[in-house]
């Protein structure tokens, strides 16, 4: 994993923080992939190159691109500048004037998703953020905001995928649960129906090399939402080589519809 620290500037309220920028990684080995389009990898691979953050003085959610930033190199090099060939960089003494303490003592660490949050409620947490950042939808791009629905479904769906792991299977709930349980099943369900119909009208508007595969990702949410006419309709109109290229995906998923199952599944 090849990581290069950087310093972003919250664009709501000017604070500075530090980001490690994920430049490039190996994966060792195939991945299992999901029908919900998740792909087992590092989870700490996943939150190491979230494209947002949240601000830990103003408490706003903020996008990386929209950030001015620079990088430790350059800082660095104001510090101790080489004698030949130094420019001065009018935003790196900027960012000194306010940061350099802060800086020289490593106090500028931003931690997104934060550390403090336990691996138990780490999901919960995010579902959460998410749902924040969803609720001043009309400030967010389409881009921006398929990014984030795209990954609430999938984290929902971590309930059912992990169930016989460290995750609380909630969604496999029975009578003998807790009404506790209950409530916050009632609640993910609520959240994810209104997530995916949402996202099934976005996908379906839009266009470009950004959204190359939406058909696959169609097919599924209409599944998952039970509209299995759709899904099948959907099918059957695919384009031959998108046929071709996600025949397993197609298989299963047709084999599902029959059954009138709503169950993610494994490629
Ligand atoms: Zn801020």
């Amino acid at each position: 994993m090849q990581i290069e620290l950087k310093y972003v500037e919250c664009p709501h309220c000017k604070k500075w923080h530090a980001h490690n920028e994920l430049l490039s990684y190996n994966t060792l080995g195939r991945p299992v992939c999901w029908s919900d389009g998740k792909c087992s990898r590092d989870e700490t691979l996943e939150y190491e190159s979230m494209p947002y953050s949240k601000c830990t003085k103003c408490e706003n959610f903020f996008w990386f691109e929209d950030c001015r930033k620079i990088t430790d190199y350059e800082i660095r090099e104001h510090i101790n500048p080489p004698k030949k060939e130094f420019v001065e960089k009018q935003l790196v003494t900027e960012f000194l004037k306010e940061n350099l303490e802060d800086y020289q003592e490593n106090k500028l660490d931003l931690n997104y998703p934060p550390v403090n949050w336990s691996w138990r409620s780490f999901t919960e947490n995010l579902i959460e953020d998410f749902n924040e950042i969803l609720e001043s939808v009309d400030r967010l791009s389409i881009d921006k905001e398929v990014y984030i629905r795209i990954t609430l479904w999938q984290h929902i769906n971590d309930f059912i995928r992990h169930s016989r792991g460290r995750l609380i299977p909630i969604l496999k709930i029975n009578s003998k649960e807790s009404k506790q349980n209950r409530k916050r099943y009632d609640q993910y369900e609520k959240i994810r129906l209104e997530n995916l119909k949402r996202l099934s009208d976005l996908l379906t508007n839009v266009k470009g090399e950004t959204y190359e595969g939406s058909e696959i990702t169609l097919i599924e949410i209409e599944r998952e939402l039970g509209n299995f006419e759709n899904a099948k309709s959907l099918i059957e109109n695919i384009d031959p080589i998108d046929e071709h290229k996600h025949k397993v995906f197609i298989k299963k998923s047709l084999k599902l519809i029959a059954k009138r199952s709503t169950k993610i599944f494994r490629l």
